[in-house]
């Protein structure tokens, strides 16, 4: 495929031989609070090949968080080692780790956080303006990441004009405009009414599908994750469950069998 948005497509690995895109090992991660060590991660061993599609679950405070915060390089474990693409990125100092993470990894939030003034075009500009990328290669990554997610007729649109599931489509475009090597998801449906979350996890299928990309959810919804291909268990700081997910959803089926809500116009 041509596109460089959403990283490489599975077409030239054989399939059943996927490469491994992340590997982490023995990640410990220790917090300091006042005088009390918070052991977070006990121990976590995972890889991801690319095209992947992961749900992470477990109860409050089971570690998701700081596992999800090191593998998109906004912190560093305590020990252990994190390879992604085959960079140890558990050597790298701020600059290097900004950089990456700039570059490899697109974020979506369960609060959008999308910029109020601006619109949906130049929100989703935006990771591509921090990458100093010319302004018209921007705008035409930006749009066709808008046209990615269905959005091509909203680009003129401020947040404030768009429904809830728009702006997450918006969010999810500007994650994919620096063609990331990885989608890290935090409750992307969090806010979200059902019909809606599962349009949203719609869009992240057929990104995954079509465009292999490899996607990592954090929800904790067994619904929302049974729409991944393999779910991973936090408890405690450690992996409880890591198993492919059986009978799995299809959100384009899911979808004919909700009632329609009235289009936002
Ligand atoms: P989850 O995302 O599953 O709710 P977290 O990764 O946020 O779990 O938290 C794991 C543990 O680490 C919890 O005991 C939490 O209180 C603690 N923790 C998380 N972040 C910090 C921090 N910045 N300082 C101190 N303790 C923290």
């Amino acid at each position: 495929m041509g596109s460089t948005l959403a990283g490489t497509a599975g077409t030239e690995s054989g399939a059943d031989h996927a490469e491994t895109l992340i590997r982490t090992e023995d990640l410990h991660k220790y917090y300091q609070l006042g005088d009390n060590r918070v052991h977070a991660l006990r121990g976590i061993s995972l890889q991801i090949a690319r095209g992947e599609f992961i749900a992470v679950m477990g109860a409050s405070g089971s570690g998701k968080s700081t596992f999800m915060n090191i593998l998109g390089c906004l912190d560093q474990p305590s020990s252990g080692r994190y390879l992604l693409e085959n960079i140890d990125v558990s050597t790298l100092g701020k600059k290097q780790l900004a950089s990456i993470r700039n570059r490899k990894i697109g974020f979506v939030f369960q609060g959008f956080n999308l910029l109020a003034r601006t619109t949906a075009l130049e929100n989703a500009e935006l990771p591509a303006f921090y990458a100093r990328v010319a302004p018209e290669e921007r705008v035409r990554r930006a749009t066709k990441a808008l046209e990615m997610v269905g959005l091509a007729d909203r680009m003129d649109h401020f947040p404030s004009q768009l429904s809830g599931g728009q702006q997450q489509r918006v969010a999810i475009a500007r994650a994919l405009v620096n063609a990331p090597s990885i989608l890290l998801a935090d409750e992307p449906t969090g806010n979200l009414d059902s019909r809606t979350s599962v349009e949203v996890m719609e869009i992240l299928q057929n990104l995954n599908q079509e465009r292999g990309l490899t996607i990592v959810l954090v929800t904790h919804e067994p619904d929302i994750a049974n729409f991944c291909k393999r779910a991973v268990v936090f408890r405690d700081g450690r992996i409880k469950k890591d198993e492919p997910i059986a009978n799995r959803s299809i959100a384009a089926e899911v979808l004919k069998n909700l009632p329609a809500i009235e289009d936002e116009e």
